[in-house]
């Protein structure tokens, strides 16, 4: 486990699920760790709903997160009210911020349109590694951006070249050359939505995050997001802590699960929330064995070792849920 020291006052954590299906028992990890640092230290624990991307929202899926994460005893102090119109912590409401920062990126000099088709770009970039995204290779870079584009124009960033490096509060130091890795990257999309990494690193901002928990699968986008949020200044971007996968008995992915590792499925079969908490707070080092526990349990133990000077450990490994709660996994 990797230990991180945080400062000694009241934190600011965020849960931001997509509402594009179940909420997982990987999502309820990270959930869990922002709700306890929030509530251990005296801060605030917000939930943002991230449903910019239309096609992919799942009509009922936010209210179902929403209502799984109050039934698993995750409070939250900000965020959406169950029942209400999606508001102030939908990114769907947000356009206008997001428009804001991308004027303030434009008028610095910092982007730039492109009308590239996904075919061209695919035709000249390289992917560094197997699986990996294109690399933009900056076909529009130098073009005249008052030109009449091809088809809409989607905005760049102009990434400088160079090495970003932080110190992860799980995985510890990480060093990504966003130019080499990723390219100029998007941060409006043609048809005009914002892309995610742009609308992250705003909402973060906005929202003065002080911790972001999240899957360690979003620690290659964490270098694009502090040369945003440098760009974008302000407050200082928030630390991050990358979780790693929760995986079944057998080491397979439990995301992967459609329906097993879903907090629903699980609580039609009858699990109880603490069986689920106590399980992950085990796995977090938040509690001496995994036996159920209600998340309110938690707080107090946790709130002693900040007092007490405690560095944070959190788990680097896979965390593979102990086998008499995977036994109770749905099939
Ligand atoms: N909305 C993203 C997801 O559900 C998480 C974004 C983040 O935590 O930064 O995968």
């Amino acid at each position: 486990m990797a230990a991180a020291s945080l400062p000694p006052t009241p934190l600011r954590t965020r849960f931001a699920p997509s509402p594009t299906g179940d909420l997982h028992l990987g999502s309820v990890w990270v959930a869990l760790a922002s709700w306890v640092l929030a509530r251990a230290t005296g801060g605030a624990f917000v939930v943002r709903v991230e449903d910019l991307d239309r096609p992919r929202v799942v009509p009922g899926s936010a209210e179902s997160i929403l209502d799984d994460l109050t039934w698993l005893g995750l409070r939250w102090d900000e965020g959406p009210r169950p029942g209400e119109a999606p508001g102030a912590h939908h990114q769907s409401q947000r356009h206008e911020l997001y428009t804001r920062a991308l004027a303030r990126l434009a008028a610095a000099g910092l982007t730039y349109p492109c009308d590239c088709s996904r075919a061209e770009i695919a035709r000249v970039a390289s992917a560094p590694h197997a699986g990996e995204e294109l690399v933009y290779p900056g076909t529009c870079r130098g073009k005249d951006p008052h030109r009449a584009p091809r088809r809409p124009f989607a905005t760049r960033l102009r990434v400088s070249p160079g090495e970003v490096t932080f110190t992860d509060g799980a995985a510890g130091p990480f060093t990504q050359n966003v130019a080499e890795v990723v390219g100029d990257f998007v941060l409006r999309r043609g048809d005009g939505t914002f892309a995610y990494q742009l609308a992250v690193v705003v909402d973060d901002l906005a929202m003065a995050i002080d911790v972001v928990v999240r899957g360690a699968d979003l620690l290659p986008s964490t270098p694009r997001q502090l040369l945003l949020a440098r760009a974008l200044g302000g407050a200082a971007p928030p630390r991050y802590v990358h979780l790693p996968l929760v995986v079944g008995g057998d080491g397979e992915r439990l995301a992967h699960r459609t329906q097993g590792a879903a907090v629903r499925a699980l609580r039609s079969a009858g699990v109880e929330p603490e069986a689920i908490v106590g399980a992950l707070a085990f796995g977090l080092g938040l509690a001496p064995d995994p036996a159920p526990r209600h998340a309110e349990e938690l707080v107090a133990p946790l709130t002693a070792r900040l007092a007490a000077g405690e560095p944070l450990r959190w788990p680097e490994e896979p965390f593979a849920v102990p086998a008499a709660f995977a036994a109770r996994l749905p099939p």
